[in-house]
């Protein structure tokens, strides 16, 4: 179920509550059911799902409201509230300051669409005026340098890696030295993702944090991987100190999900989304606005 047709469903159930000639725990019941299998169609997580019905629960209870209370717009509130809470951890990402250099470190499984996002990230920043670069950590897949110094060249950021080192963690070191005294003020390091998520990776990336000290690591996640999401977005928080995740590829058939589960997992806000292929198909993520547009 893509994202639109899940927004379309819970406000479906919001409707129908809202036309029931009276507002019991019938009707609550119904209303709140729906959006379950809604979100559970849609990949968020079992008990994500389950902990929102006990939470509007809490919420509305309806024994306690005279007849004088808007039981509707009440229900109706709650569930608009934590929709929103299951997409906010409840703390801001960090933000790179133009008067210190930032690093910031991008995670994920490959195919995620992490080499991508890299460049949309410093491409976004440029634009705000940062002086970001690139450096590509990623010795593992051939052709990842290639195509971050392609991306890079198309939007003019400096960029650094190698063809023929194959320690990522000097690279990300070399890169990270080279650019603080460019005064590059946005330094991104590229590492690689592999199929699964195996030891090495998760091995591979604790060392080139560890090195390179990160302000902040991202974690990019395909809207397509469905209920794997929780999984994988925890893994990666065990392994390293995740503290913002970008949802890549949320233009295609995507279900909407795995959104919601990975910000539960790494109790880390979403930041961006991805929307297409290109530079600048890339958009801020806020909470309100889209679940404000998610019901439409
Ligand atoms: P990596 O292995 O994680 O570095 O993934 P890549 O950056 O190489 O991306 C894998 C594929 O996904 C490439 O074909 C990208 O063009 C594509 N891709 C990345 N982000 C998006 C997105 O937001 N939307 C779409 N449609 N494709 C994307």
């Amino acid at each position: 179920m893509v994202l639109a047709e899940l927004g379309g469903r819970i406000t479906h159930a919001i409707h129908q509550m809202r036309n029931a000639t009276i507002i019991d725990e019938k009707a609550l019941n119904e209303c709140l059911n729906e959006i379950t299998r809604a979100l559970l169609q849609s990949d968020v997580s079992f008990s994500l799902v389950k902990e929102m019905q006990t939470n509007i629960k809490k919420i509305v209870n309806l024994q306690d409201l005279s007849a004088g209370h808007n039981k509707r717009r009440i229900i109706e509130q709650a569930i608009f509230s934590e929709l929103c809470k299951m997409l906010d951890p409840g703390k801001p990402a960090f933000s790179p300051k133009k008067t210190k250099p930032s690093i910031v470190m991008f995670v994920g499984l490959q195919g995620a669409g992490k080499t991508t996002t890299c460049t949309k990230y410093a491409y976004y920043h440029q634009k705000k005026g940062y002086k970001p670069a690139l450096v590509c950590a990623d010795t593992f897949r051939a052709g990842a340098f290639d195509q971050l110094k392609q991306n890079a060249t198309k939007a003019k950021i400096p960029f650094y890696g190698s063809y023929t080192e194959s320690d990522p963690v000097k690279i990300a070191v070399e890169g990270v030295d080279r650019f603080k005294k460019e005064n590059c003020d946005l330094i991104i390091v590229d590492t690689s993702g592999r199929h699964k998520q195996e030891a090495s990776l998760f091995e591979e990336m604790r060392q080139v944090a560890e090195a390179t000290k990160p302000d902040l690591v991202i974690f990019v996640m395909d809207s397509s991987i469905g209920q794997a999401a929780f999984d994988q977005a925890q893994a990666f928080r065990q392994s390293v100190a995740v503290g913002a995740v970008i949802i890549t590829k949320m233009d295609g058939h995507a279900k909407g999900g795995g959104a919601l589960s990975a910000v539960a997992a790494t109790k880390s806000p979403v930041i961006f989304i991805g929307t297409g292929e290109h530079m600048d198909q890339f958009e801020v993520f806020d909470v309100k606005p889209f679940v404000n547009r998610l019901l439409g």
